[in-house]
């Protein structure tokens, strides 16, 4: 079997100064842990476009095909903000999420026992939070047509947009959700309004099938999405795995964010089908994005990329022990007190520099 291969696309802004701490950590594994990876670097978003004139090259997106995983920075910042649509860095991203039809986000919210006070809840209810949101990116709400603007022809104008899921587009996101479960506390929660929507009443009883026929072996639950965003902000440690859809995700999962505190500590994931390998196509980035107004300046928290490796370990490498492992690094760096500024709020406490957290987490390792 050749070496798994992990492509680093670092991107713009502070996407480069988070990446090279990742590096670093990279590094620590192969010197001291049986993993070789293959890893190759390539250039995306505006970094792309400075070279090649467009925000991700084919020879780079063929690359992203091939890699068991891909890992971005992020793209972006006010030096391209007056480029044609076509040629803007985000589109790199898009081009990435499409062509790799990458079907399945997954949002974890943990929360790190030295963090559990500086999260905008009370620590008995978000301290040893672990729970993982997948949500369907590709299909409902945002995409189904017909959509638009008419006139009613009564002298007033209608937006439409069109809730719609297949069968197909329900199963394989549920698929996604359940092999995750079996690689955590193998328990899954479905969320949908199957009390008054049609594509609601579909994804609860297909998501059920997919239980049934073929991952019996994992608990399911099925909770109205109204009353799920109660649950997951009054009692959050109930769920393990919650499976939603499109626009219930993207609601649900920016809620959850904010149960574990700083933009600078939340990872995420995009995968798509499984490969020839068994293992699904995958895209792992910092849920923050190119951060302008500190790049540049060391002070980028480098945990939401390296946690976004370390879901790269567990889910595309299986290598669960290494990414608990890192996972104890950084938990360990934060009960020592060191700090980015992003993570001090109003506290007068010295901060450390993206350069520090990162030399810390390897010590740590
Ligand atoms: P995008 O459109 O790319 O998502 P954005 O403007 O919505 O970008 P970010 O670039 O993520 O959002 O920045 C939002 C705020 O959070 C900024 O003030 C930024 O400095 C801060 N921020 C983002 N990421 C980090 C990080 N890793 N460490 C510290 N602060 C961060
Ligand atoms: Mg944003």
């Amino acid at each position: 079997m050749p070496n798994p291969s992990l492509l680093i696309l670092p991107g713009d802004g502070i996407g480069p100064e988070v990446m090279a701490e990742v590096r670093k950590v990279i590094a620590w594994f192969s010197d001291h842990r049986d993993v070789a990876f293959e890893v190759a670097e390539d250039l995306v978003g505006g970094a792309a476009y400075d070279k090649h004139g467009t925000p991700l090259a084919d020879a780079t997106m063929a690359r992203a095909q091939k890699a068991d995983a891909v890992l971005l920075g992020a793209v972006g910042g006010p030096k391209y903000d007056k480029l044609d649509f076509a040629v803007k860095p985000e589109r790199g991203l898009l081009r990435l999420r499409k062509e790799m039809d990458l079907f399945a986000n997954l949002r974890p919210a943990q929360c790190f026992e030295a963090l559990a006070d500086f999260s905008s809840l009370k620590r008995d209810i978000v301290s040893g939070l672990d729970i993982m949101i997948v949500r369907e990116l590709t299909s409902g709400v945002y995409f189904g047509e017909p959509r638009g603007i008419a006139d009613d022809n009564e002298g007033g104008r209608v937006g439409t947009n069109t809730h719609r899921y297949t069968t197909e587009e329900i199963r394989r996101v549920a698929r996604s959700a359940f092999e995750l479960a079996r690689k955590r506390d193998n328990r899954v929660c479905s969320m949908e309004k199957s009390n008054v929507m049609e594509a609601g009443i579909l994804w609860r009883e297909e998501v059920q099938w997919v239980h049934d026929e073929e991952y019996p072996d994992v608990e399911l639950t099925h909770m109205l999405a109204d009353s799920g965003a109660m649950q997951l902000v009054r009692r959050p440690k109930q769920f393990d795995v919650i499976v939603t859809d499109n626009l219930f995700g993207d609601l649900l999962s920016d809620a959850a964010a904010m149960l574990t505190g700083s933009l600078g500590m939340l990872p995420s994931a995009s995968l798509g089908a499984p490969m020839e390998n068994g293992r699904p196509k995958a895209l792992y980035e910092p849920v923050h994005g190119s951060a302008p107004d500190i790049a540049g300046q060391g002070k980028a928290n480098p945990i939401a990329c390296i946690l976004s490796f370390a879901m790269a370990l567990r889910y595309s490498f299986d290598l669960g022990d290494e990414a608990t492992l890192l996972k104890g690094a950084v938990e360990a760096v934060l009960a020592q007190g060191l700090r980015t500024p992003d993570l001090l709020g109003e506290e007068g406490r010295d901060a450390v520099t993206t350069s520090e957290m990162g030399d810390a987490i390897v010590a740590a390792l």
